[in-house]
């Protein structure tokens, strides 16, 4: 099999060739034999020895280039610190993230923990199955070392799939540092993918967070390095999903500073979007994706009825309380708890929960156990890096 590479074609500058490191005795715990198919992947090679060291980056990618602002302060230089593209495989790129370091990885060592690749593999497939654009995952591989972050834990990898891995930090990057040449051929590049250049980017993305806003999600990251030109969802590391619903809502340990509550994810997509050079009218474009999604949600497309609703959900289950209507609401979210407890014992050796709450969430319109209904009042997500 021999990968193709368009980004790197089309940008070779961007694109610096890298391997992922060795690996003491690599192991695929999940497989997602669909998606892989519709990959054109032979699941059956993905298992073998050969397929194995291709998804851990050992048969060789490419780390990319980025910037970006993080919280607020912009990075001239960021880049795929951890993660090795591995091809395009029918116009989507695959992209393995843990696989050590690449020119990008400061001080970084460019491992991840299993845990955190396990959570990005749940909640992204969830995000799926409930319609939201996301970033897909096709495998999570153990690596057989452990790492150290808050404790001592073992390492894995995520093989995630995306339509481009473009982002507002890439357009940051090459408008800062790159030559004329370089921008007209990221544009080329990108609004040949994506026709209709950084209007459709803005379109997409509040589609897609209005339906953040829809579900209860919080990103918990949305820096513009995070931000798709895709409109993705791209990078679970922190996300968590609103129980209470509380427009204050913050998960992540690192967001010590409250800048991406659930409430302002709004706002931060504006600030993005302004950062790709969208000059449109925001404000008007956000209003009607959300109303969209509401008007699917309650089943009515009266503005008067959408507003009393939500102003009505404080302090309700956010899930339950829209589960409890008529119209397209899941039953079931990935509630923090439940997935933790699935993580935790995942780092024991033990995959059986999370191969459950896996199978549960993939049928979110229907009723779940109880146990995956139940309301949690607080909790923190460590990003996982
Ligand atoms: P993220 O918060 O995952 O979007 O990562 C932000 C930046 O930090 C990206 O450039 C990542 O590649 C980099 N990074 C995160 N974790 C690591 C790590 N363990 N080693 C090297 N680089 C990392
Ligand atoms: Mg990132």
């Amino acid at each position: 099999m021999k990968p193709e590479f368009p980004i790197a074609e089309a940008l070779p500058e961007l694109a610096y060739p890298a391997r992922g490191e060795d690996t003491p005795s690599p192991e695929l715990l999940i497989l997602n034999e669909p998606l892989a198919r519709d990959l054109g992947l032979d699941p059956s090679w993905l298992r073998s020895a050969e397929g194995v060291k291709y998804l851990l980056g050992q048969a060789g990618g490419f780390a990319l280039a980025y910037a970006g602002h993080q919280f607020g302060q912009y990075n001239p230089l960021l880049g795929d610190g951890r993660a090795l593209l591995l091809g395009t495989f029918q116009g989507y790129e695959v992209q393995a993230k843990g696989t050590g370091r690449t020119p990008f990885s400061r001080g970084g060592d460019g491992r991840g923990p299993l845990d955190a690749m396990l959570r990005e593999y749940l909640i992204s497939e969830y995000m799926h199955a409930v319609g939201i654009p996301t970033t897909r995952a096709l495998a999570v591989l153990t690596t057989g070392r452990k790492i150290q972050r808050r404790m001592v834990v073992p390492a894995g990898v995520v093989v995630r799939v995306a339509r481009s891995h473009l982002r507002v930090g890439t357009f940051e990057l090459v408008r800062n540092n790159g030559t004329p040449d370089m921008q007209a051929r990221l544009e080329e590049y990108a609004w040949s993918l994506f026709p209709g250049g950084v209007n459709a980017v803005a379109e997409r993305q509040c589609r897609t967070v209005a339906e953040w806003m829809g579900i209860g999600f919080v990103h918990g990251v949305m820096n513009t390095d995070n931000t798709s030109i895709s409109g993705e969802t791209l990078d679970y590391g922190p996300c968590a999903f609103l129980d209470m619903h509380d427009p204050a809502a913050s998960f992540s340990s690192i967001d010590t500073q409250s800048r991406y509550t659930y409430g302002r994810q709004p706002a931060i997509l504006q600030w993005n979007l302004a950062q790709l050079g969208f000059s449109g009218d925001f404000v008007s474009l956000f209003s009607d994706a959300l109303q969209q999604v509401f008007a699917r949600k309650l089943g009515t497309p009266d503005p008067a009825k959408i507003n009393e609703w939500f102003a009505s959900l404080a302090g309700k289950d956010h899930t339950l309380a829209h589960a409890s209507l008529e119209g397209e609401n899941p039953q079931v979210i990935p509630r923090n708890f439940v997935v933790q407890r699935a993580l935790d014992a995942a780092n024991e050796g033990d995959l059986r929960p999370f191969e459950e709450l896996h199978a549960v969430l993939l049928r979110p319109y229907e009723k779940p156990p109880a146990e995956y209904q139940q309301t949690a009042e607080v909790y923190t997500t460590y990003c996982g890096t």
